[in-house]
């Protein structure tokens, strides 16, 4: 048996791993292997891989840490060698960052800890190595506050407690007399390292760990730790990243972004994030370590001249400002960028695709850290696509394949209309973080923003800068503001990740957040007050702004089109009315997979007929009633018919229980009598008899037509003679006539008999004929268990998968929502199985019902219409089953047009 290996080595142009092992060695792992391969400067290093992270969590620290000892140790002397330097030497000592790094990027959401390997001796070799004395102590001491946060577990826990470390801080710089870290001389910081240590003793009980062996043993187990954290937990939920993943640890020699003047260190993206644009761009910072990017805290500058211009006139900043204070690194430090720019072009084209990377520069020298395929928007998906398309980059399918379907949603989301924009008030200028529009009340602090957003309130977080503990607030926001940070800060990327509008370092806004309240321009904004952002542009508007639907040509139309060039399954909506059939038409739809009957009835004079006919005691009276939906059902049918000519319309028959469209309040209920001309009392008696305990098991679908078999007459009448009447006005109509909620095949024997007995009548009457369909839906089990038979009399099945899940799981569709949350929570469901296909198990009922359907009747047409027909993958599902198409609302139709070429590539 050969041993498990468990760390590999990079480093000087050589590595162990590859790209291609992202799975084992985690996204940042594959790819600093792969650059040493490829050439590009990366400080050497190594990377423990996933299934460690996996091992860890069942056999423990102290098992795990004997099983990787002797390869942690080679791996360390491999890193000092390298670099010509030892661990904790007074000489020339080595440090080294510790750093997670999963399969997927999960910005944030788990530690870091840099400058590890610092202790007395350290500190005194690096003094005499660099004579850089601040530096020295600079280092140690950021050392020795992230180790006590992120390792020790100082970090504060919820926003009322303070990091003791930042408070010792403070406390300096007022003694001082100072305002910003920089101004801290060298013997400030030394005593400050002294400060910390003593808090770490007053808080844990412990000395802050001298030996570097024990600070990286600590680090590597923190980083693993850091896996199962709440926000990282709450991240891979909201992205859908399994937990059984695991993360590697990436150990790497240090270099030092912060050694003074000719240093800097900074993040970088080889096209546009938000947009898309074939444009270098990033920020950096002389001077300072990564976390100093990432964090938010200092202003960054742009790293192209363009982009420093650029931001100078967003940012209301003269060129002679900008040029002194905030140069780009073109103009800064030109040989570095001039390098920087030929590995971001090489990094491209060697992933063809576009890049998020982390370099430093240590005296002029640059050093890349990290590459990764960047997050992006919706807009910035479909245009880097499209681009690298055109470039002859990548190949149409592998176009599609790059493509979250679930992420065009942003390019249907509305935007400000030309005509508000122009009268709307603008009260800042920010960053345009990610694209969109967005409006809403105020909010603070993320939790408030999950409270409102449950209470239903629309809300805009506005935040000074925002950390990974804000997720959950962010995600529930309509978009978010932040005062500080550039277009790499955490909010940002993290923002256009969610493909949320976000405005970023809108430098003028001050937030109170005591008072919970922002200032800019001279007024004062509060909390639950409205602002509308504009994440394209930066801009901050004050009140509420109207939006209008987005344009949907260009680059997303070339998407499209590709996607029905590469697709098997055709995408038909879901839609009750014209104007939702023609929305899905210019979409794409091709089709009506689901018109709910029931909806037509609530409107107006209908509901009324509709409570007329409910309320009635024998036949006739229900007879008399459905004659006036009668001629209302049939124009509906006729509108729908029209704006869907050409394509097949599925109509479905009366579903809903009945109890639902009579009122239970006494007041109403006196109103019906008094209309009706009955008594109050035979009001109440009947509304009660319709009562039902489990009314989505009771009273529904094909019951109804069976138990009222006029209705179903009503309803095939008006559905065969809007049919003729459309085709005599030359529209190509398709009518598709669905049988809802079938068990047996008696059940739907029953209505198909009256279904064709009142279409031959019609055509008797009128002395035309139409061509139609009569089928099932299949969303009781048994039908689908017994679909062979089924088959034999229905021509077409489409799935409601909606029902199907809850008879399935036997969760009430009504009631779930009270314990479907603890159960996503408690990890007892991945996902809500009404949103996503629950494939293991449903899938088995919908695959089975497919292939005995299809076993009867070779040639019948299959296709689903419950909610996870706009699913990405449940349409792959779908697609794999071999449905003839999906049908989802008329947003999502686009979605599930693209999930299904992406379904019929792979
Ligand atoms: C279904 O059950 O999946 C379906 C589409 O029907 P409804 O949601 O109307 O019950
Ligand atoms: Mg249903």
């Amino acid at each position: 048996m050969t041993a498990t290996k468990r760390v590999y080595l990079f480093g000087n142009g050589k590595a162990e791993g590859k790209a291609d092992m992202k799975n084992l060695l985690g996204g940042k792992g594959a790819n600093l292997a792969e650059m040493n391969l490829i050439g590009v400067p990366v400080p050497p290093g190594f990377t423990i891989t996933t299934d460690v992270c996996t091992e860890y969590n069942t056999i423990g620290e102290a098992k795990l840490r004997e099983l990787l000892m002797d390869e942690v140790k080679n791996a360390v002397a491999y890193v000092e060698n390298l670099m010509g330097m030892q661990f904790g030497s007074n000489e020339n000592p080595l440090l080294v960052s510790v750093r997670s790094g999963a399969r997927a990027s999960m910005p944030g959401m788990m530690d870091t800890i840099l400058n590890l390997g610092m202790n007395d001796d350290a500190v005194q070799g690096i003094i005499k190595k660099t004579g850089n004395e601040r530096f020295a102590w600079d280092s140690y001491r950021r050392f020795v506050q992230m180790y006590g946060d992120v390792v020790l577990g100082l970090k504060p826990q919820s926003k009322e407690e303070e990091d003791p470390f930042e408070v010792i801080i403070h406390n300096m710089k007022h003694d001082k007399g100072v305002k910003n870290d920089v101004d801290l001389s060298a013997d400030d910081l030394r005593q400050l390292v002294q400060l910390f240590k003593k808090a770490v003793k007053d808080n844990t009980g412990h000395d802050f760990p001298n030996d570097p062996w024990d600070q990286l043993w600590g680090a590597i187990f923190a980083v693993f730790d850091s896996w199962n954290n709440d926000r990282a937990i709450l991240y891979r939920q909201l992205n859908g990243i399994p937990h059984e993943w695991g993360t590697a640890v990436n150990v790497q020699a240090m270099v030092f972004g912060n050694m003074g003047e000719t240093s800097a260190t900074g993040v970088c993206f080889s096209r546009d994030a938000a947009t898309g644009e074939n444009i270098f761009n990033g920020e950096y910072l002389i001077n300072a370590q990564g976390e100093d990017v990432v964090a938010g805290i200092r202003t960054p500058q742009e790293i192209t001249l363009e982009g420093s211009h650029r931001w100078a006139k967003l940012a209301g900043v003269s060129e002679e400002e900008r040029a002194a204070k905030y140069p780009s690194l073109e103009e800064s430090m030109p040989k570095a960028y001039q390098e920087l720019f030929d590995t971001q072009r090489k990094l491209e084209l060697h992933s063809k695709d576009m890049q998020d990377m982390e370099f430093t520069i240590q005296e002029g020298k640059l050093w890349m850290l990290q590459t990764r395929n960047g997050k992006r928007t919706g807009f910035a998906m479909v245009k880097i696509a499209m681009d690298m398309l055109k470039e002859g980059l990548i190949d149409e399918k592998t176009a599609l394949l790059r493509m979250e379907p679930g992420k065009l949603d942003e390019l249907l989301h509305p935007v400000f209309t030309k005509a508000a924009l122009a009268d709307a008030h603008i009260l800042a200028k920010g960053l345009p973080a990610s694209p969109g529009a967005a409006t809403g009340q105020i909010v603070f602090f993320a939790e408030d923003a999950e409270d409102w957003a449950k209470k239903g309130h629309k809300v805009v977080l506005v935040r000074t800068e925002t950390s990974p503990e804000d997720l959950r607030g962010m995600n529930v926001a309509q978009g978010i503001l932040t005062a500080r940070g550039g277009m790499t800060s955490h909010a940002a990327v993290v923002a256009r990740g969610m493909g949320k509008c976000c405005v970023s370092g809108a430098g003028s806004i001050v937030i109170d957040y005591k008072a919970r309240t922002l200032s800019v321009a001279g007024k004062v904004l509060k909390e639950g007050d409205w602002i509308s952002l504009n994440g394209s542009t930066g801009q901050v508007l004050e009140g509420k702004v109207d939006t209008q639907d987005p344009e949907l040509s260009g680059d997303f139309a070339k998407v499209m089109e590709l996607a029905d060039k590469h697709t098997r399954m055709k995408v038909r909506t879901n839609a009750d009315t014209p104007k939702d059939a023609s929305v899905a038409r210019n979409f794409g739809a091709q089709g009506i997979g689901l018109c709910r009957t029931e909806h037509m009835f609530f409107e107006g004079d209908r509901i009324k007929a509709m409570r007329e006919m409910i309320l009635a005691d024998d036949e006739k009276g229900r007879r008399k009633a459905l004659n006036k939906l009668l001629p209302m059902q049939r124009s509906d049918f006729e509108g729908i018919f029209t704006a869907m000519d050409g394509f097949p319309v599925t109509v479905r028959l009366l579903d809903p229980p009945l109890h639902e469209f009579v009122p239970h309040e006494e007041a109403q209920q006196a109103d019906i009598a008094r209309e009706l001309g009955i008594d109050l009392s035979k009001v109440i008696e009947r509304v009660n008899s319709l009562h039902e305990f489990n009314p989505m098991l009771g009273h529904r679908g094909c019951r109804l037509g069976n138990t009222y078999p006029e209705i179903t007459e009503m309803q095939a009448r008006a559905i065969i003679e809007a049919a003729i009447n459309v085709q005599n006005k030359g529209v190509k109509v398709f009518p598709e006539i669905m049988v809802p909620l079938i068990g047996t095949l008696a059940e739907f024997e029953l209505q198909e008999k009256i279904i064709r007995e009142t279409a031959d009548k019609v055509f008797a009457e009128t002395g035309t004929k139409v061509q139609y369909l009569v089928g099932t839906m299949i969303e009781i089990p048994r039908a689908a268990l017994t679909a062979d038979k089924i088959a034999a009399s229905a021509e077409f099945f489409s799935f409601g998968t909606n029902d199907l899940t809850q008879m399935t799981f036997g969760y009430s569709r009504d009631d779930a929502g009270v314990f479907l949350p603890v159960y996503l929570q408690k990890n007892l469901l991945k996902n809500d199985p009404f949103q996503i296909l629950d494939q293991e198990g449903v899938g088995q009922l919908v695959e089975m019902g497919t292939s005995r359907g299809r076993s009867t009747r070779p040639d019948l047409k299959v296709g689903i219409c419950g909610e996870h027909g706009g699913e990405p993958s449940s349409v792959e599902f779908c697609h794999r089953v071999g449905m003839n198409y999906v049908s989802c609302s008329p947003y999502r139709v686009p979605i599930a047009r693209l999930a299904a070429a992406i379904a019929a590539i792979r």
